[in-house]
């Protein structure tokens, strides 16, 4: 079963202070149902800084936290890097790889994240694999070819026994952090086009992955996506940083996605 999944970006944003403060409003606001049955899951991926006090803070709750970047090395002369291990260590049970604002502004090629990647699940933690075309690509008519070949790549060392720990992140790099979200209809002709490429990669357990939309996700649109069965959830960046916004969209998932009657029983 793929449970949705509700995912915040918060990028280079919050001192420590700042995200308990965050988790401080998000606390009251959690309805007992979500704090419980975990349906949808939610996650919260703050910067390093601020890992380990959201973790404690969030210690008691269904809230779940991720890290938005790690090594592909387990440990040595890194410089500046943070390790998987160190992450789990923390509290993380994802981590974000590929983001688009590491792909373009920071350089990261297709070979690397497909080593961050591995080295996620080496570590115990799921890799949440972000893909997705820039505006020029989409208008040359790219999009598909470009997104197989992301897929393709970051995958590359995953086995089919591994994949249902990974979820996949169609970000459109024109629509993140520009008001302008993509169609839903668009969005779900690159996501099945995805699940076609992984498919081809990994037979049937590749059903069992989830595929998120992320890309200027709000309140407002969210619902857009979720209607549509092959989009099981968002990663949202700049209306993650706001509680009350956060668990608005969390809310608007819950209402387009009913939890099957007997998830989370007997556990
Ligand atoms: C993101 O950072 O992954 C993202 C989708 O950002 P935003 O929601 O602000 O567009």
């Amino acid at each position: 079963m793929r449970v949705p999944l509700v995912a915040g970006n918060w990028k280079m944003n919050k001192t420590v202070g700042e995200a308990l403060a965050f988790v401080s409003g998000l606390n009251p606001l959690l309805s007992d149902e979500t704090r419980k049955r975990g349906w949808p899951e939610i996650l919260i991926c703050p910067p390093f800084t601020a890992v380990p006090a959201v973790s404690a803070a969030l210690a008691n709750t269904e809230v779940k936290v991720g890290a938005q970047n790690l090594s592909w090395e387990k440990k040595g002369a890194y410089t500046g890097e943070v390790s998987g291990l160190m992450l789990k260590d923390c509290g993380c049970e994802y981590v974000i790889v590929g983001h688009s604002e590491r792909r373009h502004i920071l350089g990261e090629t297709d070979e690397v994240i497909g080593k961050k990647v591995r080295a996620a699940l080496d570590c115990g933690l799921k890799p949440i694999l972000c893909v997705g075309e820039t505006l020029e690509e989409r208008e040359a008519g790219q999009t598909l070819e470009l997104c197989r070949r992301q897929t393709e790549q970051g995958l590359s060392a995953v086995k089919p026994e591994e994949i249902a720990s990974v979820v996949v992140a169609y970000e459109p790099v024109w629509a993140i952090g520009t008001g302008k979200e993509a169609k839903p209809d668009d969005a779900e002709e690159v996501i099945d086009s995805i699940r076609d490429t992984m498919g081809k990669m990994f037979g049937d357990a590749a059903a069992d992955v989830r595929v998120l939309y992320g890309g200027s996700v709000k309140s407002g649109n969210i619902r857009g996506f979720m209607v549509k069965e092959t989009i099981d959830g968002a990663l949202i960046g700049g209306a993650s940083l706001d509680p009350e916004e956060f668990l608005r969209i969390v809310s608007e998932v819950l209402k387009t996605r009913v939890a099957p009657k007997d998830f989370g029983q007997g556990e």
